[in-house]
């Protein structure tokens, strides 16, 4: 079974996938990471995706589909859980040709929360994971690494993000029509939580897969 979690930048899709991917054994693939990754390695795709992700724009849609039929290729048990893709219907067109989309989880945040979220956002450089500043005294409770900024949740690149978004992405809704199930994450996160956790049970009963 394959899932898709759409959703503003910060609506929480990173979180919610990880909690798929340790609770059921979901393969998580976010084009995000794997931006991220590219960069970090100054692969040939290194320069451009940092020149893209530094303005808050769309990675061109050959570099992405590379990444992300590589990662396709790999071995999944029960399916994959996509998180940043597809990004707009040409991107949901190609995915469609590769795989089947089983359902559509979307994560609704209003914007005012999602600025506060994302401008308090911290990763730890060390093992990637990610906080709210306001939960942590600046440090990964992990490893002890100084938390640091994503580059690209500077207010001024985080408003052409939600932009790109308004333009981009949020025509997917109609798009996906019946495959979408809408998750409010404004308030209590194990609220949306077991919300998640309902609608994946009740997915996986009426596919008939075992976790
Ligand atoms: P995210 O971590 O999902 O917020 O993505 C961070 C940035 O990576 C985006 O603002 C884009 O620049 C780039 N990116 C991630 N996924 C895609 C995608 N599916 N298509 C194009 N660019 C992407």
């Amino acid at each position: 079974m394959n899932i898709v979690l759409l959703g503003k930048p910060g609506a929480g899709k990173g979180m919610f996938a990880e909690f798929l991917q340790k609770h059921y054994g979901f393969t998580h693939i976010s084009t995000g990471d794997l931006c991220r990754k590219n960069i970090r390695d100054n692969t040939i795709y290194g320069k451009i995706v940092e020149e893209h992700i530094s303005k808050g724009q769309l990675v061109p849609l050959e570099i992405i589909l590379d990444m992300l039929k590589s990662e396709i290729k790999k071995e999944t048990s029960i399916g994959f859980i996509l998180d940043g893709f597809p990004r707009n219907i040409i991107q949901a067109k190609e995915l469609e040709k590769i795989v089947d989309v089983d359902a559509v989880l979307m994560i609704d945040v209003p914007d005012e929360i999602i600025l506060e979220r994302i401008l308090n956002r911290r990763i730890c450089p060390n093992c990637h994971k990610v906080y709210n500043l306001k939960d942590t005294n600046g440090k990964c409770l992990e490893c002890g690494t100084v938390l640091v900024k994503r580059a690209d949740d500077d207010l001024k690149i985080v408003k052409n993000r939600l932009q790109v978004y308004e333009k981009e992405t949020k025509p997917l809704i109609e798009y996906f029509n019946k495959k979408i199930i809408v998750i409010d994450n404004s308030s209590q996160i194990d609220v949306a939580i077991s919300k998640i956790k309902e609608i994946i049970d009740n997915l996986l009963k009426k596919t008939g897969e075992n976790v």
